[in-house]
């Protein structure tokens, strides 16, 4: 989840962050986020792109989600609703 700079991330954390507190789930897997779990564990809260930069995704508030650190690095970098190789889907 490459964002163009440390700040753009910190802000768009801090955002989707409160969403998370507010309730808002995985938007992988939909399953709560604990905050309080710390990256790298894979349960760790992340900022996933919906559409990932490297597809030309922006780092635009609107186009971020939260997302579990497992489910977050298993997506990859397919767009939503695919399935491949790099995916974990398919192991
Ligand atoms: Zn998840």
């Amino acid at each position: 989840m490459p964002f163009a700079n440390k700040a753009v991330r910190e802000r768009a954390r801090r955002r989707i962050a409160q969403q998370v507190k507010a309730g808002e789930p995985c938007h992988l897997c939909g399953r709560p986020i604990d905050l309080t779990v710390r990256y790298p564990d894979p349960d760790a809260f992340t900022v996933d792109h919906v559409v990932p930069t490297s597809l030309g995704g922006s780092d635009a508030f609107e186009t971020l989600r939260p997302a579990h650190n497992r489910c977050n690095r298993q997506r990859s970098n397919l767009p939503m609703g695919t399935v491949g190789r790099n995916s974990g889907v398919l192991g």
